[in-house]
């Protein structure tokens, strides 16, 4: 059963890419006046035939099947096309955080590939972060590391997506330049009654602040999630509380309505 909707996802999919049923969603990240200082773009996939499939399925099945590189490609285009929109219409930069997977990552030419999407749609790579996981670490570390350094080298700034969730995270941190740690949604679910999750975000908090890296919490829900985040240091936050990923033309109007604020 596992097996089969793995394959039915797989082949629509693939049919997915050559017709017009992925587009991308942008959820806002916001600053400690609420104001939108970044958008995270997230995939998403509505098929014919099997409806609405979560990026967190179909991501996977892309990875495991050769898709990905056509759906990151996809993906980083939508992006930064739509991008160069909405901050013609927010009139100011923002950040722009795009989700890469380690089968993009690793692409001989990832990194030519980014400048040059960055030059066709006339976004500065000081505007661009690439979220990555830990998973890009399982294997070898130092073609990784020479990709980071190349990217980082032009401006673009690289973010541990989901930190605190994997096993290695510390002593990733010890080799790797990062620019910025994304506070795991699970531990901002259970700050308020979990007294370990509390001092988790307490010591990322630290963490980011002695290596001089910025600092998103994702997944906030609840305005006491927010406050207790605030307390503890976070200064940037991403979550339903504040806004869901919303489509190009409602940000559009959003951002439009937001300047001068
Ligand atoms: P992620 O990168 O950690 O993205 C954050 C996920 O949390 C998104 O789910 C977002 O919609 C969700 N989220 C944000 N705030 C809240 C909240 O307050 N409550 C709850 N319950 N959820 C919240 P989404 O869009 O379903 O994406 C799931 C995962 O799929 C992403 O996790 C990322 O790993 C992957 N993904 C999504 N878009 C892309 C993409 O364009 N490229 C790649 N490579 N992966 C993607
Ligand atoms: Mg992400
Ligand atoms: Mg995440």
């Amino acid at each position: 059963m596992v097996y089969l909707r793995r394959l039915s996802v797989e082949q629509r999919l693939r049919h997915g890419l050559a017709s017009d049923t992925l587009y991308m969603m942008y959820q806002p990240q916001v600053d400690e006046t609420q104001k939108t200082v970044g958008l995270e773009a997230l995939v998403r996939w509505q098929d014919e035939e099997l409806g609405i499939v979560s990026p967190a399925e179909f991501v996977e099945v892309a990875e495991k099947s050769g898709l990905m590189v056509p759906l990151g490609r996809f993906v980083v285009e939508t992006s930064m096309h739509e991008y160069s929109i909405l901050r013609e219409a927010a009139g100011r930069s923002l950040d722009l955080a795009i989700n890469i997977s380690v089968i993009q990552f690793r692409q001989p030419k990832f990194v030519e590939s980014v400048l040059e999407a960055l030059k066709v749609h006339n976004i500065s790579p000081r505007e661009l972060v690439l979220e990555i996981t830990e998973s890009l670490f399982m294997d070898d570390f130092e073609p990784v590391l020479t990709t980071i350094e190349r990217l980082r080298g032009h401006g673009v700034r690289i973010s541990m997506d989901d930190f605190g969730t994997g096993y290695s995270s510390l002593s990733l941190l010890r080799k790797l330049p990062l620019d910025e740690l994304k506070i795991d949604k699970s531990f901002v679910d259970n700050i308020l009654e979990d007294e370990r999750a509390a001092n988790m975000i307490r010591s990322i908090v630290a963490i980011a602040k002695s290596y001089n890296m910025e600092l998103v919490a994702e997944g906030v829900e609840e305005e006491a999630q927010a406050q207790a985040l605030t307390r503890m240091g976070c200064r940037r936050f991403q979550g339903y509380y504040f806004s869901r990923p919303k489509r190009l033309d409602k940000l559009k109007a959003d951002l439009a309505l937001e300047i001068g604020v």
